[in-house]
């Protein structure tokens, strides 16, 4: 596989496998990770072609779906996402065709401003499960705040299946949860970013929910995706590879010998005043 397939592949795994550990496929990636071997996933996504009550439109769906997932199984891709899915009917098109590889699937649906699929339903995790979905769930347009109580009833709908959350990182308010209906989308997001603290506590939650895949979609960058890995376990201090003594330090984690205990907004208030 070449390098930059291999890197986008890395960059996936620590985007994607924040997992609590419980799931099987993940256990996988997270030893591939540790030998420095990461897990590859690719992404199925919403194709804009599904209509409910097109049998041609269905066919469609299906065509475009085969000829992505033909592409990506030759690369040698090792877990299939099929994600941000309004419609159930085409998030259940993405099961049918992602099973076909053989591949661990997971697939996960997106609520909107209504807590439904455009269908109309909230059972989505069942008929999910029930099609051959390994790890099902939500992800996008909405922040943990208003995804993770959605969440629940599909985790009681299937109590022996993983569970995903993939939630954006900006904050909405409870009238209008999905971030692309706000009139900050897309330019004026910015100050609607939850902070690191925010996100971890998410994290937090999430495990705490009996959710076992544990994620982050739009608005998500590095220093969450770390705090994250930080509350649930899996990404020690002590492990980083830039643990460096610096003698002149460039930053705060420098400044305290990467002690995480010891970087708070206070201690670097008064370290610089002196
Ligand atoms: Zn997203």
């Amino acid at each position: 596989m070449a390098a930059a397939t291999r890197q986008a592949g890395y960059i996936a795994a620590i985007l994607k496998c924040v997992a609590t550990g419980k799931i099987s496929t993940i256990h996988t990636g997270r030893e591939l990770l540790e030998n420095g071997h990461p897990i590859v996933a690719e992404n199925l996504s919403l194709t804009w072609m599904y209509e409910p009550d097109s049998p041609s439109a269905k066919d469609r769906v299906r065509k475009r779906f085969d000829e992505q997932l033909a592409i990506q199984v030759s690369a040698g891709v090792e877990f299939i996402m099929g994600e941000t899915f309004c419609w159930l009917g085409e998030a259940l098109i993405a099961v049918e065709r992602a099973k076909k590889t053989g591949l661990p699937v997971m697939v996960t649906i997106c609520f909107e401003n209504e807590n439904r699929t455009a269908e109309g339903k909230a059972d989505a995790a069942r008929e999910l499960v029930d099609a051959g979905a390994d790890i099902v769930g939500m992800n996008c347009p909405r922040p943990p705040e208003h995804m993770l109580g959605p969440l629940q009833p599909m985790r009681k709908a299937v109590p022996n299946a993983f569970i995903a959350a993939q939630p954006v990182a900006h904050r909405t308010p409870k009238d209008k949860p999905d971030f692309t209906s706000l009139p900050q989308f897309p330019f004026e997001l910015d100050p609607l970013q939850l902070s690191r603290k925010e996100k971890a506590a998410y994290a937090q939650r999430a495990k705490d929910d009996g959710i076992n895949y544990i994620g982050a979609c739009c608005g998500s960058v590095a220093s969450h995706i770390r705090e994250m890995a930080r509350v649930l376990g899996r990404l020690p201090a002590e492990q980083r590879p830039w643990t460096l003594n610096y003698e002149k330090p460039m930053s705060a984690y420098e400044y305290y010998d990467h002690d995480p205990t010891q970087v708070s907004a206070e201690n670097v208030v008064q370290k610089a005043a002196k």
